[in-house]
């Protein structure tokens, strides 16, 4: 399951020689191109964005419905509910899932800040549970020992587009009364096992935020639901627990889909398949690129999952030694990389009240140090790849 390397910053190979500039021309592009994509949707988009100017109905309404309606066929869920953002989103999960004040719920600490914070901000208390270096998801064997009678939800995230480990939580949580909130914000569309995430748990939270595999213009997102009833609440959440104008059910907030980004995503949506295949061939292309060289003492390429696990590369994230001075020597050659993320969500100053400290989650902290992000977008060429693998190598094997 990892992969056959281990990459250990201790093991930091060769002291990073002085790098001057690659003699090869500057071949700047951009970490993730979207006006690529809109190029080529521009009709499409613009018909939709007129269709809501001219209904004049913004809130709620056809376009939202419409979008959930596709959403369900297109990745079989049975019940959809759209809303503000992807943080919403878990908020909106957690609490219709009744955690609430001095719950536990047991999650990743290397994760975007939104998954810990919608924990926090219904009033539960995060706990983390360190992760597995092979997938970079929550290592689900270690929950059992992390659960206590407080524990309320599970909140596994499928990072980078790569499914959690979803029957090993599901049974470290069987016949405890423990909901299961998959954040799979980065992975619309990807499977565990041969069945969409979203689907696993008790809820699903995606995210239709710019740079997600499905992205709006703007923020939105969207909840998965295995029941009338969870749906119903969070329909009613999502509009201050109203059914009826002025008649307040149940405590709730403002927070709905626009239907200029309902629109706009129903155009998407019909691109997604191939766009996700887009980026698993790319992801695949960099794979192979990598194995033509001698690259194993320095860098990882994540490892592709089995087919049943279908991941949708929201990013390629490779492990690296090195990293500031390789993100530095590959800035110069015009090449853009992210870190996702830096800092584990257990050392950031916003969680500091949890009382955890360094060498608590080594795993996490680990790649938070090593990981690297490389461009891995639909539009991709294979020169823009092969130039970002050439200045890798030219970095560490000169
Ligand atoms: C993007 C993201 C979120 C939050 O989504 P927003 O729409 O930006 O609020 C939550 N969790 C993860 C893992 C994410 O990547």
């Amino acid at each position: 399951m990892a992969s056959s390397m281990k990459l250990n910053d201790t093991l930091a190979v060769s002291s990073p020689t002085a790098h001057a500039a690659p003699a090869a021309a500057k071949l700047a592009f951009d970490f993730l191109d979207l006006k690529a994509q809109f190029r080529s949707l521009r009709g499409e988009v613009m018909d939709a964005i007129s269709r809501v100017m001219e209904s004049q109905i913004f809130i709620l309404g056809p376009e939202v419905k419409a979008l959930e309606e596709e959403y369900a066929k297109e990745f079989d869920a049975k019940f959809v509910v759209s809303c503000a953002s992807g943080s919403d989103a878990l908020i909106l999960a957690l609490i219709a899932a009744g955690v609430g004040k001095d719950d536990e719920v047991i999650t990743a600490p290397f994760s975007f800040v939104a998954t810990a914070g919608s924990i926090a901000r219904v009033g539960a208390k995060p706990v983390f549970v360190d992760i597995d270096p092979a997938t970079f998801n929550i290592d689900a064997a270690k929950i059992s020992a992390a659960i206590t009678p407080k524990t309320k939800a599970v909140m596994p995230v499928h990072l980078f587009g790569q499914a959690a480990d979803m029957d090993t939580v599901k049974a470290m949580v069987a016949g405890k009364n423990i909901a299961v909130i998959e954040d799979a914000a980065q992975a619309i569309g990807s499977k565990y096992c041969g069945e969409f995430v979203g689907n696993i748990g008790d809820f699903g939270c995606f995210s239709f935020f710019p740079s997600k595999n499905l992205g709006g213009a703007g923020d939105g997102g969207l909840i998965t639901a295995q029941t009338p009833e969870a749906a119903d609440k969070l329909r009613l959440l999502r509009v201050h627990g109203s059914r009826k104008k002025y008649h307040h059910e149940i405590l709730g907030t403002n927070s709905r889909l626009d239907a200029l980004q309902a629109a706009i995503l129903r155009v998407k949506l019909r691109h997604l398949a191939e766009w996700t295949d887009g980026r698993r061939a790319k992801a695949q292309r960099y794979r192979e690129l990598f194995a033509e060289l001698n690259l194993s003492d320095f860098i990882a390429a994540p490892p592709e999952p089995a087919a049943a696990h279908h991941h949708v590369y929201n990013q390629f994230s490779i492990r690296c030694v090195q990293r500031g001075a390789l993100r530095e020597h590959l800035s110069h050659a015009g090449i853009p990389t992210e870190v996702y993320y830096p800092i584990p969500l257990h050392l950031q100053p916003a969680f500091s009240y949890l009382g955890y400290g360094p060498g608590d989650f080594p795993q996490a902290e680990a790649a938070s140090r090593q990981v690297l992000a490389l461009p891995v977008f639909p539009e991709l060429t294979e020169q823009q790849q092969q130039s970002v693998v050439q200045a890798i190598s030219e970095f560490y094997l000169r």
